[in-house]
């Protein structure tokens, strides 16, 4: 809604704080106050408007990390100060994030992780315009060498997150998106060597979509694109989306080859701020070796003189989530997140069996193999009386947010509910939402959602 047409009817904020006096002048909504306000009773006003929000942990749609430990939030107020792009005058978050980096590198199975490069970001999204600007500039090159035209760049998906949308879009870049085709919910490796040709700047796998959790065939693909540059001369680089899966395969699916194992595999993402279990606003890009990231894409900063390259599309940021990384991985190590991953996969394999049950549903992703969590749709044929729109709708009520949606192209016509397993998500709250959802089932049986409310709305939560 238009700020404008709402200040209209809330053109003051005429609260009284509890009584107490301290608000004893009204506050404009969309304008600067004239005066001072006391800061207990401000801070009162704005903790009271941020209770309207949903509660993080009761949000199953969410990838992102809602738990943390106490020791995370005292280090975040500490950093609170710290400019992570001041590496001259924070010489130490510089070096924390170098060490992340590295760890991260070896973490993949980088085969020289002394050597790799990398930069924190502000979560996967930042990562992936990296990523992809990277594999822009490296064919560029390659093309101009050659001398042959460089207007044309594209890149093959499968049903990939909105980031590599707005990579495309701002970076100027055809997306070819696989889609979905019968059963076929992933990239298959004939269906990405079908739209590769001499433009295409590279194929970017997910580990971990966003739409099932299922990890997409990384060494498949990395294979096929072997054999197509054995038989085409076309050499098309790899980069993974492990927004998710790169902080859960190296724990719990080490037989999963996905990462910089494979030689193809030039860069890779991941969100600390999801299975890395940083507070929100990180993430990382890693390359496998310095060649994979363009020197003219780096800015030295000259007065560290050490190898820290500044590759960022934003500047000042806060080093907390660096330093709430590092402590993580020191804390954790291989031994603390493999426990932690192991524990989120087991109640989200716990979860899709208690959804099995229920027979008016079929198992998209049985929460085995990808991101612990799992995915369903109403079993084909059937019409129990509801559409999971309405389920989600249902389960709002008592504060849970599963989301509802559409698969993308060519499988609109397939929707899907998911829930994702997260640190936080205790097996026994997570039981306490599934004997919700089996109320609000029971619910539907004895007051069958109305034609008019969700069954309409494609969009879920978008009602008019
Ligand atoms: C979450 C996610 C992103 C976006 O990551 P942010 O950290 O939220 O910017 C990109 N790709 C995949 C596969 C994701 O799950």
């Amino acid at each position: 809604m238009a700020i404008h047409s709402k200040e209209e009817i809330f053109s003051s904020l005429d609260d009284e704080v509890f009584g107490t006096g301290f608000l004893p002048h009204p506050l404009p909504k969309y304008k600067l106050p004239k005066h001072e306000t006391d800061p207990t009773a401000a801070y009162q006003l704005v903790h009271d408007e941020l209770l309207l929000d949903g509660n993080s942990r009761q949000n199953v749609a969410t990838f992102c990390q809602t738990w943390v430990e106490p020791e995370v939030r005292k280090l975040m107020d500490e950093c609170l100060d710290k400019n992570m792009i001041d590496k001259d005058e924070y010489p130490q978050m510089a070096e924390l994030e170098a060490r992340c980096v590295h760890m991260m590198a070896d973490l993949w199975n980088s085969p020289n992780a002394a050597n790799a490069m990398g930069c924190s970001t502000t979560g996967s999204s930042e990562a992936a315009m990296l990523g992809g600007l990277a594999l822009k500039w490296r064919w560029r090159k390659k093309r101009e060498q050659a001398g042959k035209p460089t207007d044309k760049p594209n890149l093959i998906c499968g049903p990939v997150q909105i980031c590599w949308h707005k990579f495309a879009r701002y970076f100027d870049v055809e997306l070819r998106q696989i889609p979905c085709e019968g059963r076929r919910l992933l990239m298959s490796p004939k269906e990405v060597i079908a739209r590769c040709d001499e433009n295409t700047i590279g194929v970017v796998p997910t580990l971990g979509v966003t739409y099932t959790l299922q990890y997409e065939p990384v060494e498949e693909v990395a294979t096929a694109l072997d054999d197509l540059e054995e038989e085409h001369g076309l050499d098309i680089p790899i980069h993974v989306d492990a927004a998710s899966g790169g902080f859960i395969a190296p724990f719990i699916h080490p037989s999963v080859v996905w990462d910089f194992r494979i030689s193809r595999v030039k860069s890779i993402n991941t969100s600390g701020h999801k299975f890395g279990l940083t507070p929100l606003g990180c993430g990382w890009a890693i390359w496998r070796e310095a060649e994979d990231l363009p020197e003219d894409l780096i800015f030295r900063v000259k007065y560290l003189g050490g190898n820290m390259p500044t590759f960022a599309l934003n500047f000042s940021r806060p080093g907390g989530q660096i330093a709430s990384q590092y402590y993580n991985l020191v804390r954790l190590g291989r031994e603390g997140y493999t426990k932690i991953t192991k524990g989120c996969a087991d109640v989200g394999a716990w979860f899709a069996d208690q959804i099995k049950k229920l027979d008016m549903f079929e198992l998209v992703y049985d929460g085995r193999g990808g991101v612990p969590g799992c995915t369903w749709t109403i079993r084909k044929g059937e019409d129990p009386g509801f559409t999971l729109y309405d389920l989600a709708d249902r389960l709002r009520v008592k504060g849970w947010q599963v989301p509802a949606y559409p698969m993308p192209a060519n499988r609109g016509d397939l929707v899907v509910q998911r829930v994702l397993s997260r640190l936080g998500l205790s097996r026994d709250l997570a039981g306490l939402l599934f004997e919700d959802l089996e109320r609000a089932v029971k619910h539907f049986d004895k007051h069958p959602a109305s034609e008019s409310l969700t069954r309409k709305s494609a969009g879920g939560y978008h009602h008019n």
